[in-house]
């Protein structure tokens, strides 16, 4: 879609306030009739989304089909390591791991999960009359006696079954008696079964199958409650992390990041999203489904709402590799074209290099993690879609002469009788040498001015810069520049908003 440069702003900034605020419940005579929202999360550890299609699982295929399904990418070491503790954890929070702080398996209680907890105490502490409810195999997720659960004692009733056959039959009695508004369960068996076996094996599909059935004894549980016409019912279903064929994770390669999210119930949007969501999306979606004002803390949207992002309008004209060598081919996740309005200035750029490097450019997590693994471009957790990379690192990697210099610069932005101007966007920078990465500001095209300069790594970071507007200035532009680059690291910038106070 084609919009004047200021809708696309207004549109950006309204979808951004839309996302912070609960939907209420809309007080017409409709309403009086309302269903009652119920949400029950699956967990499936260990569980790669590409293994669901081989496998016999009709279940699984059906939510499917009836919702929204995408696969989702998840942070690697040093960031924190695909495990189940900070897989668990990010779901439960919709925090990324820097911020709830369950950094491994054996967390103790040095985390931050009083600070951000688990959705179901979320939802109990908004409104103590909802009914909650966590069950896993894995211990740590609902029994203290280890440090602190990943799911609170607030929650109405956690259970810890034995296996996962205890925690299913625990899980069926408690949808069947209760109905919780609100669910969380965890089973283990497909992870087991990547251990033992590895994800490139029968052995793995089976488990996969043998966990559908479970997953069936939930659904038909809900679908026979005798209040279930005045019920309406979603199904979230996800996974902590993702297993390596020959079985394994807690690593960076791009199977053990792998998670997904399948949403089926009321008000999905059915199909794939052109731009994934992250696993930091469902405790807020499950909030917003319990009507439960959204606390800006989160590091995730609601689920189907748009990222009013003018970068994730170039996921159609993503490309394949040119000068890359270990990207697959069918990975389409780069591109020169930039967003109406904006403009690359690579007059100061040295020659040669990666093609795909060359200056600035757009790209996806999934192309360009696939650089390099282990070098932090993975810790970008809060960039999503298509986001833009000056990687003087990759570039360098074919022979080069002068340096990185390069400049991204924004459509102008009507400042007329306002104070102050505010960018915000999420930055992952890492410095290493003599370059330098700047944000700058020149208004109604007079000499830029300094907002900001890194002179440190900026992980993962969302950003906000307040810039005093000159009396008289009409309008401004916004420029990220990194300059006198070789061989030396990268910046990612996303989600460019601006607003004007
Ligand atoms: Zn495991």
């Amino acid at each position: 879609m084609r919009r004047t440069r200021l809708s696309a702003l207004t549109t950006a900034l309204a979808v951004t306030a839309g996302a912070l605020i609960a939907p209420t419940l809309a007080p017409t005579a409709a309403a009086a009739a309302a269903k009652t929202p119920k949400v029950l999360v699956i967990g499936i550890d260990g569980l790669l989304f590409d293994k669901i299609a081989p496998a016999d699982a009709p279940t699984l295929d059906s939510l499917i089909a009836s919702g929204s399904s995408s696969k989702t990418a998840l942070y690697a070491p040093p960031f924190a390591p695909t495990l189940s503790g900070p897989g668990w954890a990010t779901l439960a929070t919709g925090t990324w791991p820097d911020k709830h702080r369950v950094l491994s398996n054996s967390w103790g209680t040095s985390t931050n999960l009083a600070t951000y907890p688990d959705f179901l105490t979320r939802a109990e502490q908004a409104r103590p009359a909802l009914s909650t409810f966590a069950a896993a195999t894995w211990d740590p997720l609902v029994d203290d006696s280890a440090g602190k659960a990943i799911f609170s004692s607030a929650v109405d009733a956690r259970a810890n079954g034995a296996n996962d056959t205890d925690t299913t039959n625990q899980t069926v009695a408690r949808l069947r008696d209760v109905g919780p508004d609100a669910s969380f369960v965890v089973l283990d068996d497909v992870d087991a079964a990547g251990h033992n076996c590895g994800a490139a094996t029968t052995c793995y599909l089976d488990a996969v199958a043998a966990t559908d059935k479970r997953v069936k004894q939930f659904v038909d549980t809900v679908r026979a409650r005798s209040n279930y016409p005045n019920e309406d019912w979603t199904f979230l279903v996800s996974a902590d992390h993702g297993h390596t064929d020959a079985g394994g994770h807690g690593g960076n390669s791009t199977p053990e990041r792998s998670s997904f999210i399948i949403r089926s119930g009321p008000g999905t949007t059915p199909g794939t999203p052109a731009i994934a969501p992250k696993n930091v999306d469902v405790a807020p979606t499950v909030l917003s489904l319990l009507g439960v004002a959204i606390p800006a803390a989160l590091d995730g949207r609601v689920l189907g709402t748009a990222t009013g992002d003018p970068f994730d309008g170039l996921v159609g004209s993503l490309q394949a590799r040119v000068d890359e060598t270990g990207i697959p081919a069918a990975v389409r996740g780069w591109t020169k074209t930039t967003p109406s309005g904006w403009t690359i200035d690579n007059s100061a750029m040295g020659t040669g290099g990666v093609t795909e490097w060359r200056g600035w450019s757009f790209a996806t997590d999934e192309f360009w993690t696939r650089t390099e693994a282990g070098q932090s471009r993975e810790s970008n957790v809060r960039a999503r879609g298509v986001f833009a990379v000056a990687d003087s690192d990759e570039w360098s990697d074919k022979a080069t002469s002068g340096t990185y210099t390069s400049a991204l610069t924004s459509p102008a932005v009507s400042v007329a009788g306002k104070r102050t101007l505010k960018v915000g966007f999420s930055s992952h920078y890492r410095k290493e040498g003599n370059e330098t990465a700047t944000v700058t500001v020149s208004f109604d095209g007079g000499a830029a001015r300094t907002a900001l300069t890194y002179t440190g790594d900026a992980i993962a970071k969302i950003e906000s810069l307040s810039i005093a507007v000159p009396a008289g200035a009409q309008s401004a532009k916004v420029t990220w520049r990194l300059a006198n680059g070789a061989n030396n690291w990268y910046w990612a910038v996303d989600a460019p908003v601006f607003t004007t106070a």
